[in-house]
């Protein structure tokens, strides 16, 4: 009967079936003493068992490869990732270099074109009239000559601290260049614009510059406009600059506003 099973052409394909018919026949010759039938389904089985085991390794080593192949793809997306994170940040911070004065850390004139307008936007939104302060260093030279240009360029750097304390996130301050700033305030009414530039000019009197150089005292002069309804933003800041001439001219360390 299991000879029989054996010329089944279909028994190929049953691996498992035809491994059990070989061990069961070569064992049952065994046992009667046929030993020559008995070697060859000992062989048969041999072969079987080989074949077999081939092609189960051919499988496992395939699986394996496409096991480390989605791996690597999954590794490479990652490091793809990653890679334009970092170009990202290298970008957002090749564009804050950019836009930042390096000795006062204030934004600058670069910074100030390209946040302008939102401010501008905003305020007329809110049908708030928009304010601008000019601020500079009294006799900034006279602390140059007496203490060092050094010693200037750390008051530069102290002022980008106090301005930064004295503003709101709604403001803006920005080093317009040499020991010139503008500050812009973006949520404020002539009269709270007014009394902001009062607390800074305290604030720079008040700071402790004998930290800076013993003896030392800075001062700041502030011209301040009120933006007028469509104003061109270079009319509006010079008016703010006549402004400051007219603090400087009247005696420094003062505010004068601008006629409207
Ligand atoms: P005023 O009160 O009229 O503004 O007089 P001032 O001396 O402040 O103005 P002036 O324009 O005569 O001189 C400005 C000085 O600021 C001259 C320049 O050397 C100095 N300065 C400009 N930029 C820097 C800087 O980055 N570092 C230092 N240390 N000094 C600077
Ligand atoms: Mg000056
Ligand atoms: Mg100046």
């Amino acid at each position: 009967m299991m000879v029989a099973q054996l010329a089944d052409p279909f028994i190929e394909d049953d691996p498992a079936r035809l491994t059990r018919l070989h061990r069961a026949l070569g064992e049952m010759y065994k046992e009667r003493g046929h030993f020559k039938f008995a070697l060859d389904h000992a062989e048969k089985l041999h072969e079987l068992t080989l074949r077999l085991t081939r092609q189960t390794a051919g499988l496992q080593s395939r699986m394996l490869i496409n096991t480390l192949e989605i791996e690597q793809a999954r590794h490479e997306t990652e490091r793809s990732q990653l890679e334009a994170q970092v170009l990202r940040i290298r970008a957002e911070k090749l564009d804050q270099q950019a836009h930042t004065d390096p000795l006062t850390l204030l934004p600058n004139r670069r910074a100030l074109d390209r946040q302008l307008p939102a401010l501008m936007r905003r305020a007329h939104d809110r049908a708030q009239p928009l304010c601008a302060a000019m601020v500079d260093l009294d006799h900034f030279k006279r602390v140059n000559d007496a203490h060092g240009h050094a010693t200037g360029d750390r008051v530069l750097a102290a002022m980008g601290t106090i301005l930064t304390a004295a503003i709101r996130d709604s403001d803006l301050a920005v080093r317009l260049g040499g020991e010139e700033f503008l500050l812009v305030f973006g949520d404020a009414t002539p009269a709270d614009a007014a009394k902001a530039c009062e607390r800074l000019l305290d604030a720079v009197s008040g700071f402790r510059w004998d930290d800076v150089a013993p003896g030392l005292r800075c001062t700041v002069s502030i011209g301040l406009a009120v933006r007028n309804t469509g104003e061109r933003t270079a009319h509006w800041l010079a008016r703010a600059d006549k402004a400051l001439y007219e603090a400087k001219r009247a005696g420094r360390n003062r505010v004068e506003s601008a006629p409207q």
